[in-house]
């Protein structure tokens, strides 16, 4: 079979911050970062530091910005950033997108996981732009989230959007959180995966898409 293979493009986020915050409201994003700055205040001192000290003074206020971009996926509109870029072709063979990279905070501690997403569709009809599917990933990455959920909402996305004949997701992912506390796994890493419809109906074909990502060995 002839699988298109698309590189990863670029790291692309509609999100856009203006100077005073994420959305041209002023007032309400004003708000929302007092709140943030007073709490990281509050876990600063509860720790034992300083939050006075000259190292320490704009740090609420760094993480009250920071948490504009790497929850950014909340305040996505899939419509627009989809923004029509659906297009009708003859093509029915699989289609495969893979190593984007994607950065997420996992929803227990609020620590980094991050790794590679790979995804494949077989398409009926219809089929997407190519820089939108790593959109699609930074979409539901860029929340607080566990890897499991993150690999399934991708996976539902696609099928709802493309209705192609099946999809396939595989994300692999290191997760700080077991990395950093604990009994320390450094090399840790964590693959979750979601076949829909041709996929999970046809071995073959996710036998397919599992060679084309890096030689991994089937997930049957
Ligand atoms: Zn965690």
């Amino acid at each position: 079979m002839n699988a298109i293979n698309f590189p990863y493009l670029e790291k692309t986020s509609e999100y856009k911050p203006n100077k005073n915050g994420n959305n041209g409201n002023n007032g309400k994003v004003n708000a929302r970062h007092e709140a943030i700055e007073s709490a990281v205040k509050g876990i600063l001192t509860n720790i034992g530091e300083n939050p006075e000290r000259e190292g320490l003074l704009k740090t609420p206020d760094r993480i009250a910005r920071m948490y504009d971009e790497l929850t950014a996926g909340y305040n996505i509109d899939p419509v627009k950033m989809i923004n029509g870029a659906l297009f009708h072709v003859d093509y029915d063979e699989m289609v495969i997108v893979k190593d984007i990279e994607f950065y997420s905070l996992c929803e227990h501690h609020m620590l980094p996981f991050y790794g590679h997403a790979h995804v494949a569709y077989i398409p009926d009809g219809k089929v997407i732009g190519l820089s939108k599917i790593p959109r699609i990933v930074d979409m539901f990455a860029r929340r607080l989230q566990v890897q499991e959920r993150m690999t399934k909402q991708i996976a539902d996305f696609i099928k709802e959007t493309i209705q192609p004949k099946g999809v396939a997701v595989v994300v692999d992912g290191v997760h700080m959180c077991s990395m950093m506390r604990g009994v320390k796994k450094a090399s840790a890493s964590m693959v979750t995966s979601t076949v829909l419809d041709a996929f999970r109906n046809n071995p073959k074909t996710r036998a397919e898409f599992m060679q084309h990502i890096s030689g991994r060995k089937s997930i049957d």
